[in-house]
């Protein structure tokens, strides 16, 4: 017996966890005022240590990670102009096509030769293809990274590969985007600061809802002119808030538990290893996602379901996220009922 029999463990994503205490405190006595009208303190402060965090001169707090995406796309592209983004890529596959239909760019999905998540210099290289062309020629002006690759496991692009697909990208004159949703478990993962794997890029988004457990909230940062630009598009997708200094408070909080998601990483290679165990097909999880190969997704979803285990499908696989609101008893109780369901 365990505190957690009969609980629904909820492995869907790192975005479902609750705000605690501290946080919830934070938010509350946060001093505020009105950022649109000027600034409000609080996400004033947010945005200067995200900034210096992520390695930026500047940044740009935003409702969500779709948003700030696509606000770095509409400033980066013009119609007519085409990016580039690993296969599976979150701007590609779960933005309802926004980076071609609101910021006017041309999709073209990279292979991951280099391993998950990672297309090689020479893939990029022969994606960009030859400069100019006749004027009817799409324009290649932007490489959108995603780090880590969220599709891809949670898979870790390291600094060496992100800087020879950063000068690949930069001698052909492409911008880069890169999307960080994650970069705090990337860096986390290879015991670096966040700042290391955002060399060289113009802009980076990330989020303080994936893993950290704020409740809502990322941002988008790049230099003290893009972020110029980057607020009047927030304002035109309807993203400025009034007082959000009660949600960027939150974000503070946020930044200073990445040290925490170490204990994730570890809860996914528990859960990993006791899978395998129970005859499963799953990746080496790189950081907090697992994904699992399965017969039948729909079916085994029912069948954890029945468990109180909660997964989602992700790139034709079952994919289980872990994260602060699960401890590692939580991991050994959902093996626990696995094993005593049958293999799913
Ligand atoms: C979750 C996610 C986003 C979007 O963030 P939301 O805050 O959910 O809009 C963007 N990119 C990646 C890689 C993600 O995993």
């Amino acid at each position: 017996m365990t505190s957690n029999d009969g609980a629904t463990l909820d492995f869907r994503s790192d975005t479902v966890t609750r705000p605690d205490e501290t946080m919830r405190r934070a938010m509350a006595s946060a001093e505020v005022a009105d950022n649109v009208i000027d600034v409000d303190p609080t996400i004033r402060a947010l945005e200067e240590r995200a900034a210096a965090v992520l390695g930026m001169p500047a940044a740009l707090w935003t409702p969500s990670g779709t948003m700030a995406n696509l606000i770095a796309l509409s400033v980066h592209l013009q119609r007519g102009d085409r990016f580039l983004a690993p296969k599976g890529a979150h701007v590609l596959n779960n933005e309802l096509g926004t980076a071609a239909w609101l910021a006017g760019g041309m999709p073209e999905p990279l292979e991951h030769d280099a391993g998950p998540g990672r297309p090689t210099p020479e893939t990029l290289s022969a994606a960009i293809g030859a400069r100019g062309g006749p004027y009817y020629a799409l324009r290649t002006t932007l490489l959108c990274l995603e780090n880590t690759h969220n599709a891809a496991g949670g898979a870790v692009t390291p600094p060496h590969e992100h800087a020879q697909l950063l000068s690949t990208a930069r001698q052909a004159g492409l911008r880069v985007h890169l999307d960080g949703a994650r970069i705090w478990h990337a860096a986390t993962a290879l015991g670096l600061p966040p700042a290391a794997l955002t060399v060289g890029v113009d802009t980076v988004s990330a989020c303080f809802s994936k893993g950290l457990g704020a409740p809502v909230g990322s941002v988008v940062a790049g230099s003290v002119n893009f972020v110029e630009r980057a607020r009047r598009m927030r304002q035109m997708l309807g993203g400025g808030v009034r007082q959000g200094g009660i949600l960027a408070a939150a974000g503070l909080v946020a930044l200073d538990r990445i040290a925490d998601l170490e204990q994730d990483h570890e809860k996914s290679r528990r859960l990993a290893a006791g899978l395998v165990e129970l005859g499963w097909e799953v990746n080496a999880p790189e950081t907090n996602i697992l994904l699992a190969r399965v017969a039948d997704i729909s079916v085994t979803l029912e069948s954890l379901r029945a468990l109180g285990v909660l997964a989602l499908p992700m790139a034709g696989k079952v994919r289980f996220i872990t994260h602060r609101d699960l401890s590692l008893d939580d991991i050994d109780e959902a093996l626990r009922r696995i094993k005593a369901g049958g293999h799913p």
